[in-house]
């Protein structure tokens, strides 16, 4: 029998996910957050479960789409210039990420993810009894032509050789599927298997009351350091609830995460790519499919009631930086080429710092040196996608069960 809990640092979806897993296979959890659950990043994202998202972003053909995007202070990618010389080896790094043998090895570990995504949900979701909020529906990716697709097409085609499944579709297919879809657009890829939930924080606060609902502790206070014990970690340090003793802990604080890596000297470069999104409760279209738009980086969310929330391009800057909400703005012309017009009442605009890692791959794992620590974090663009599975490999490690999966891709101590 375990005395003390295992202390889960960060209660976004990664966190709260991972302590609903380790809930259902019986263990004691204690979930921490400075803050409410679910308020930061899991807030508002975007709400797919991106299961076909396997080539990491620092793919070769991003190169020659960077001098065009860059030149557009409100394309696809942003950078807050003074911001650069922090950035710069987290760029090297990116850079050192797209060449092809290393995108072949990134595509393989983000796969081997992906391709278990849904399954993994299936347990968490059911426990918390929100299945109605989980739209298994697919995805249409649109084109604007032949010539648009055709130079996608050989991304799909890798896509296929990673077990993911999906069709084009001709123009009159699309208009049949997805009536709202101005008929400009000439053809999509749909893939079946991709699904997304009807609003990501009441998906998120879902699994959370399943976590309270089946035993689990939730303590709002902010941790300040990890503590160790005969080099073995015995609990946190936190700033309105001093010592917290604990069998285990599990940093999943997102962003916010290198906090406790930099306490023991690793040398993670996480940054914030950071992404808007406006919501539009009474914009009255009606839409099935998530809808994602090649040329313009940004998708569309299906929400309840004809509702909409438009969302995505990056920003790279500090976290702390203030937000230009001209990013999100942006995206109602963008989508009214897809959609046409619709009520802009009670709209509201958002701001999130995506933890990013610049090989694409979240690190999953045990620290390397201190028994009973665990690091989940940089999930960038896949944190909701990627929650479950998460959880599920870290529950894996802590019980001692065999992995199922090699978890080398993703330790601590790669970079
Ligand atoms: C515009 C946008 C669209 C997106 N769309 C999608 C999408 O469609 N699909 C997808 O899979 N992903 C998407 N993402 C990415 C996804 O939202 C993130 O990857 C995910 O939310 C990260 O979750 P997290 O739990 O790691 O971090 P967070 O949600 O940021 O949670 C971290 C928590 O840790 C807490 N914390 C931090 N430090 C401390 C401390 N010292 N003590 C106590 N608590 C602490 C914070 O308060 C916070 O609650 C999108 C992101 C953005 C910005």
């Amino acid at each position: 029998m375990m005395q003390q809990p295992i202390v889960v640092v960060g209660a976004g979806v990664v966190g709260i996910a991972t302590a609903l897993q380790l809930r259902l296979a019986g263990l004691p959890v204690l979930l921490l957050d400075k803050g409410e659950p679910a308020r930061e990043t899991s807030y508002g994202n975007a709400g797919a479960l991106a299961i076909s998202d396997v080539i990491p972003l620092a793919e070769p053909g991003m190169w020659r789409k960077l001098p065009a995007w860059l030149l557009d202070p409100l394309g696809p990618l942003a950078v807050r210039w003074r911001y650069l010389p922090t950035l710069a080896p987290w760029l090297l790094r990116f850079a050192a990420a797209s060449r092809p043998r290393q995108v072949a090895h990134l595509t393989q570990a983000l796969a081997a993810l992906l391709n278990r995504a849904t399954a993994d949900y299936e347990p968490l979701v059911a426990a918390a009894g929100i299945e109605g909020m989980w739209r298994r529906h697919g995805s249409l990716t649109l084109y604007q032509d032949a010539a648009e697709f055709g130079s996608a097409e050989a991304a799909w085609a890798e896509k296929s050789h990673h077990g993911i499944d999906w069709h084009t579709l001709h123009h009159e297919e699309v208009q049949a599927s997805e009536p709202q879809i101005d008929p400009r657009w000439q053809c999509a890829v749909k893939v079946p298997a991709w699904s997304h939930v009807d609003d990501p924080y009441l998906f998120t606060r879902g699994l959370f009351d399943a976590f309270i609902a089946t035993g689990g502790v939730f303590q709002q206070c902010e941790v300040t350091s990890l503590q160790e014990k005969s080099g073995m970690v015995c609990g946190v340090e936190t700033l309105t609830h001093g010592f917290i003793a604990a069998s285990s802990v599990v940093v999943t604080a997102g962003i916010w995460s290198d906090r406790f890596t930099r306490q023991y000297r690793y040398r993670v470069p996480l940054e914030s790519e950071r992404g808007y999104h406006i919501t539009l409760p009474q914009a009255g279209i009606k839409l099935h499919h998530f809808i994602q738009c090649a040329s313009e980086s940004f998708v569309i969310l299906p929400m309840a009631n004809g509702g909409l929330r438009l969302a995505g391009t990056v920003e790279l800057a500090s976290r702390a930086a203030a937000p230009n909400w001209q990013r999100a703005y942006m995206l109602l012309d963008k989508a009214r080429r897809i959609v046409g017009d619709f009520s802009t009442e009670g709209m509201t605009v958002w701001m999130g710092n995506r933890p990013s890692l610049p090989d694409t791959l979240p690190v999953i794992g045990p620290d390397p040196h201190k028994a009973g620590l665990y690091f989940c974090f940089g999930h960038g663009h896949l944190g909701l996608t990627l929650a479950a599975t998460s959880g599920a490999l870290l529950c894996d490690m802590i019980l001692q069960q065999s992995a199922s999966l090699d978890l080398a891709p993703y330790r601590l101590n790669r970079f």
